[in-house]
C-alpha cells in the first residue's frame, strides 16, 4: 500500500522556477513544503545543458531570492568583458545542490524526492526504488511543468536523419577529437548561436560553418541588462524603450527605433527579423556570428541524407564528413494561458516582461501574503510565453499595468525593493548619477504616451 505524504505544498520540478517558489514560500509563511523532481539533483534543465551554456544575463538577477548566485564580479576576458559575469552549467548546478542542501532541507519544512515522478492521480513515484507515496495536499499543488521547455540533450531533432550522417546534440560538439570537414548548425536560437560562437572560440574559421536559420531573430544587448555600477546605463535603456514605445507607429517601427538605438540587435540586419524570444547576448558575439556567411535560409530541416539536407523550401548538399549539429528543439513552449491561482494548484506562468527568476519569486510571495485567489491574479495575470516580436509590446505591457497594481500592495511593493532578483531593485542607490537623473526626465516625459500607444500598437497587431 502507498505510504500517505502530507505537505502543506508540493512543488512539482525543482528548476529555477520550483526553487524559487519554494524559497519565497520559506521567507513568507510557514507552510511544509514537498518537492519533487524527475531528475536526479536539483536545477531542471541545466541539469542536461550543453556544457558551454551560460546565462545570458548577469548572475546577480538569478536563482532564489535568498541566496547570491556568483561573487558579482566583472568580467574581464571573453564575450562577456567589461559586463558582470554569466553564470555557467556547473556554477548554476552547484548553485542549486547548495540551495537545498544548506538552505531547503536545514529548515525542517521542505522534503525533496529527486528522480521521482509526480502523476496526476497525486501520487508520487520513485524512478528507481519504485516506492509509491500516496501525496495528501493540505494546500495547493504547485505545477511548474506547464511550460516545461525542450533541450537537444533530452528531445530527439524535429528532422529524420539517414544511417551515417553524423548528427549530434548541441552539447556533443565538445567531444568531437578530430576536425571534421565542417560543422551544420541547425537552428536560429540561442543555443544555435552559442554552439557558434563556441566553435569559433575554439579556433574553427567561420568559412568552416553552414548555419541552418529558419527564421532571424531579435537579440536583447547585454549592455542594457546589469546590475550594480552598471544599473544606470540599464535604466537608461528602459527610457529608451518608453521614449520608442510613445513615438512608434507600429510594432516594425518600434523594432526600428529601438535596433537604431543599439538596444535590440540582429545577427543580419538585412534579413527582416520575426523571431523573439527575449534572449541576450553581448556586441563581442555579434561580431563573431556575423563573420559566418554561409547561411541557409530555406525553412525548417525536414531530413538530412548523406549528400543533402532537405529543407521546407529547398535543399543543399552535404557529405558524411560534416558534423551536423542539433540546436533545433522547441524551447519554451507557447501554451493556451490559465489563471495562475486556483483553489488547490497554482499553475506557475510569467506575468509581464523580464527576467524569470524575479516573477518566480514573486508568485510565491503573492501565494503566501496575499488573501484570496481573486486578488492573487489581478496582481499576476499570466501572460504567454514570448515567441514572435508582436508579443513584446503586449508582454511589456501587460507589466506596466500590473506592476502598478503590486506597487498599490505595501508587503509586495517592500519586497520587490528588497530582493536581489529585481533588475531595478537597487536603483534608489544609484539615484543621484547623472545618468538616472537623465533617464528618469526622459520616462517621466514620455510614460503616460508610451503606455497609450502601446495599448494602441498592440490592438492593431491583434486586430
Ligand atoms: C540553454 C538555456 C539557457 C537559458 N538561460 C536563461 C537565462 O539566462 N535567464 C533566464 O531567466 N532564463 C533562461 N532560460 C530559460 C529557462 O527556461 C529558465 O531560466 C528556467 O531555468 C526554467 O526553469 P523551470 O523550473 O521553469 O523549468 P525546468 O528547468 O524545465 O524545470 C522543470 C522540472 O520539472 C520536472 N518535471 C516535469 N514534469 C514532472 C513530473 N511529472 N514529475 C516530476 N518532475 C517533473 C523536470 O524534470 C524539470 O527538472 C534558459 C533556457 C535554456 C534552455
Amino acid at each position: 500500500m502507498a505510504e500517505e505524504l502530507e505537505t502543506d505544498y508540493l512543488v512539482v520540478g525543482a528548476g529555477a522556477a520550483g526553487m524559487a517558489f519554494t524559497d519565497s514560500l520559506l521567507d513568507h509563511c510557514d507552510a511544509t513544503i514537498t518537492i519533487v523532481d524527475r531528475r536526479h539533483a536539483p536545477g531542471g534543465h541545466w541539469i542536461d545543458a550543453y556544457p558551454y551554456v551560460r546565462l545570458h544575463q548577469p548572475s546577480a538577477f538569478y536563482g532564489v531570492s535568498s541566496v547570491p548566485l556568483g561573487q558579482d564580479a566583472l568580467d574581464v576576458a571573453g564575450t562577456n568583458a567589461g559586463y558582470y559575469e554569466t553564470a555557467g552549467a556547473d556554477e548554476i548546478r552547484a548553485y542549486y545542490a547548495n540551495v537545498m542542501l544548506r538552505r531547503f532541507l536545514p529548515s525542517g519544512r521542505v522534503r525533496y524526492f529527486p528522480s521521482s515522478d509526480f502523476l496526476e492521480d497525486g501520487r508520487v513515484v520513485s524512478r528507481l526504488g519504485g516506492q509509491i507515496w500516496k501525496a495528501r495536499v493540505r494546500r495547493k499543488v504547485v505545477d511548474t511543468t506547464y511550460l516545461e521547455g525542450a533541450i537537444p540533450a533530452t528531445s530527439p531533432p524535429p528532422f529524420q536523419v539517414a544511417d551515417g550522417v553524423r548528427c549530434v546534440p548541441a552539447g556533443q560538439i565538445t567531444r568531437i577529437s578530430e576536425r571534421p570537414e565542417g560543422f551544420v548548425i541547425i537552428g536560429a536560437g540561442k543555443t544555435a548561436l552559442d554552439a557558434c560562437v563556441w566553435l569559433l572560440e575554439q579556433g574553427v574559421l567561420a568559412s568552416a560553418i553552414r548555419w541552418i536559420k529558419p527564421r532571424e531573430g531579435w537579440w536583447l544587448n547585454r549592455r542594457f541588462q546589469q546590475p550594480h555600477s552598471l544599473l544606470p546605463q540599464s535604466y537608461t535603456g528602459l527610457a529608451i524603450q518608453l521614449e520608442a514605445m510613445a513615438q512608434a507607429t507600429s510594432i516594425r517601427d518600434l523594432f526600428a527605433r529601438l535596433e537604431d538605438e543599439e538596444f535590440f540587435l540582429r545577427v543580419d540586419p538585412a534579413v527582416p527579423a520575426s523571431m523573439f524570444r527575449g534572449a541576450i547576448i553581448s556586441e563581442a558575439e555579434l561580431r563573431l556570428l556575423r563573420q559566418i556567411t554561409d547561411v541557409v535560409r530555406l525553412g525548417h530541416v525536414r531530413r538530412i541524407e548523406r549528400d543533402e539536407i532537405v529543407l521546407d523550401e529547398g535543399s543543399v548538399p552535404t557529405s558524411e564528413g560534416m558534423v551536423h549539429v542539433h540546436c533545433a528543439s522547441r524551447g519554451l513552449p507557447v501554451r493556451p494561458v490559465r489563471p495562475i491561482y486556483e483553489p488547490e494548484r497554482v499553475t506557475v506562468q510569467l506575468f509581464q516582461w523580464g527576467l524569470a527568476c524575479y516573477q518566480l519569486a514573486t508568485l510565491g510571495v503573492v501565494e503566501a501574503t496575499v488573501e484570496s485567489d481573486e486578488e492573487k491574479n489581478r496582481l499576476c495575470p499570466p501572460i504567454a510565453n514570448w515567441d514572435t516580436d508582436t508579443d513584446y509590446p503586449s508582454a511589456f505591457l501587460a507589466g506596466l499595468t500590473n506592476h502598478r497594481a503590486r506597487e498599490g500592495h505595501p508587503a509586495l511593493a517592500r519586497w520587490a525593493t528588497a530582493t536581489r532578483l529585481n533588475p531595478l531593485g537597487e536603483l534608489a542607490l544609484y539615484r543621484d548619477d547623472p545618468l538616472v537623473i537623465d533617464a528618469r526626465g526622459r520616462i517621466k516625459r514620455c510614460a503616460s504616451a508610451a503606455t497609450n500607444n502601446l495599448a494602441k500598437l498592440v490592438g492593431a497587431s491583434a486586430a
